[in-house]
Formats: structure tokens, sequence, C-alpha cells
């Protein structure tokens, strides 16, 4: 059977955070505040895969009041919701993304994200897709106040 799910995040920058977007650390005088490291790309991933799964979001599944997860990386959330995935039988086919950001630049970036998504996801580097944009200027984002990500998955579950 196939199945789709969608994930959509959005975190505040703050001054004294490292920034960290797809599993990667990136030099930026600002960081995502957030419970966890912040990674709202790895968070939109994990919602869209809660979604194509009939689960509930990612709040819910790793809330921000646990202090266990307070400060974690994100990418030990991902692997966590890639374990409940396999349990249910669900495999990837493909991952669309794309991270909505002001600055910094962040296309140098996406090799090395890929470098740490694709074995966390168990897909070929031509299955996940990483697009990085700008806002125009225009809102939260466009003001460099936050970092918003989107992502898209279709996954195939054996039953
Ligand atoms: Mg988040």
């Amino acid at each position: 059977m196939i199945k789709i799910g969608i994930g959509y995040d959005i975190h505040r920058l703050k001054e004294g955070r490292m920034l960290f977007l797809g599993g990667v650390e990136i030099p930026s005088p600002k960081g995502l505040a957030g419970h966890s490291d912040g990674d709202c790309l790895i968070h939109a991933i994990i919602d869209a895969l809660l979604g194509a799964a009939g689960d509930r979001d990612i709040g819910q599944v790793f809330p921000d009041s646990d202090p266990k997860t307070k400060g974690i990386r994100s990418t030990v959330l991902l692997e966590e919701a890639m374990e409940e995935c396999r349990r249910k039988g669900m495999s990837i086919q493909h991952i669309d993304s794309i991270i909505i950001a002001e600055s910094p630049k962040l296309a140098p970036h996406i090799p090395r994200m890929k470098d740490v998504l694709c074995p966390l996801l168990g897909v070929k580097r031509g299955d996940l897709g990483i697009k990085a944009k700008t806002h125009e200027g225009l809102g939260a984002v466009g003001r460099g106040e936050a970092i918003a990500a989107l992502a898209q998955v279709l996954v195939k579950i054996e039953i």
C-alpha cells in the first residue's frame, strides 16, 4: 500500500544557539530556539512520516514537556521515528522538502544534510529532495526572525 504524508515546522532564531538544519551544524550568528536542537527540517520530515503512518504529530510523540528530550539532537528523534515506521512495515520511497530561510545561504550545506539524512531514512540520495529558498523579505521568516521547513513523503507499507 502506498501512503503520503506532509509536514511543516517553524522555529524562532535566537542569539547564542547553534544552528542545526537537516542534521548538520551550520555556521550562523543565531540558531533555532526549541526544546530540542530546533532542527525544523527534521521536525517537518518526522511529521510527514507520522502523517503517512496515520499517527499524531511530533508534539504528541515527543512532547516538549519531557525532560529526557531537552536539548536532544533531532537526528535522535528521527532515528526513533524511523524505528517505529519500520515496525509498522513502512519504507520510504521518496521525500521532498523545502527549507525557507533568509540567511545564511543553505545550498552549500545540502550535500552534507543528505550525507546525514539518507542513511537515517534508508533512502538513496536521489530519493531525498532538499531545496532551500528565501522568503523574499516577507513576514517573520523574511525578517530573519525564524526558519521554516516543509516536507512531503511517499511511503510503501507492507502488510
Ligand atoms: Mg519543531
